[in-house]
């Protein structure tokens, strides 16, 4: 785990570790005692000190900095390699998205890539001279906007979220991007699609919204607890999209001030369990108004038989 690259030195992976290897010894034990994350919290206090002490935070942005550091310590490269140059654009979109993950693996390449980094599809349509400019980018998560512009007894699905997130948006006044054909800004429109489904697929509610979290939207999105096909969001010939629910991050109170929980299912039962800070209780409803980042797994055949199992 030494590694050149690496802020942490392997520190944080370890304690992670650690912190699973006991979180499943007590679960083993059936003690009912509880764990205590102490030094894994020092450990990503000091590769992201913002998270020292104990004021509320963020959990997705808690997540994105335990995936990279995780990642840090974990990668592959453990030398910096030296600049390409720029990508030929008149690629066709099947070369050109290979070509940008073949670059990403470059400089970051582990075992958290394989499993959370999936790929978005950006495509910039200049509405002058109809030239179409497409990016891919790789992704950790997607951040969800939730439709609010409806009546409040009306029902918001996990689907009417994605919708929002891939409809297309036009670019206009400030905002609006230069054409490379025109040479000049113009007025685009903009649309994204998953190119590559990742394994794991974290989903993140934007219910927090203005500077500082002013507001928060207590909006009950309905999400499928399996089978949730995204096949529909995807760029064409992107493959298999088909996956199940298996932990929720909850969050009550506001924006300042509030408590996290989460719903897990456990990995060989399949039954979910609360976690409340020192509390864990089977559960059965895991579809409330209070969740905030969904973690859903890519079906494998194995995974689809199981769940119909269930
Ligand atoms: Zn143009």
């Amino acid at each position: 785990m030494n590694n050149n690259t690496s802020r942490m030195k392997g520190a944080l992976m370890k304690a992670y570790c650690d912190l699973l290897q006991q979180l499943w010894a007590d679960a083993r034990s059936s003690s009912g005692n509880y764990v205590s994350p102490d030094n894994f919290k020092n450990q990503i206090q000091k590769f992201a000190p913002r998270f020292v002490g104990y004021q509320q935070q963020d959990s997705q942005e808690f997540l994105r900095y335990l995936l990279q550091g995780l990642h840090e310590d974990v990668n592959r490269v453990r030398t910096k390699p030296t600049p390409l140059p720029p990508m030929d654009d008149t690629l066709p979109d099947s070369q050109k998205a290979m070509e940008c993950w073949k670059r990403y693996l470059r400089t970051d390449d582990s075992k958290i890539v394989d499993v959370f980094v999936g790929q978005l599809k950006s495509e910039l349509i200049c509405t002058h001279c109809g030239h179409t400019s497409t990016t891919f980018d790789p992704f950790w998560d997607l951040s969800l906007p939730i439709p609010n512009d409806r009546r409040s007894s009306a029902n918001i699905n996990l689907e009417d979220c994605l919708t929002a997130f891939t409809r297309e948006e036009v670019l206009d006044g400030d905002e609006m991007p230069k054409c490379e054909k025109c040479c000049v800004h113009r007025r685009c429109t903009k649309k994204f699609s998953v190119y590559k489904f990742p394994k794991i697929l974290v989903l993140h509610l934007k219910r927090f919204s203005g500077e500082r979290f002013r507001s928060r939207l207590s909006t009950l999105v309905n999400y499928p607890i399996a089978n949730l096909d995204l096949g529909r969001f995807g760029a064409s010939g992107c493959g298999h999209s088909l996956y199940n629910l298996y932990a929720v991050s909850n969050h009550t109170g506001t924006p300042t001030m509030g408590h996290y929980t989460a719903y897990v299912r456990h990995a060989f039962s399949g039954q979910w369990q609360l976690f409340d800070d020192s509390r864990v209780t089977p559960c059965r409803n895991v579809v409330t108004s209070e969740a905030y980042v969904l973690f859903y797994e890519l079906a494998t055949d194995k995974t689809v038989q199981e769940s119909s199992r269930l």
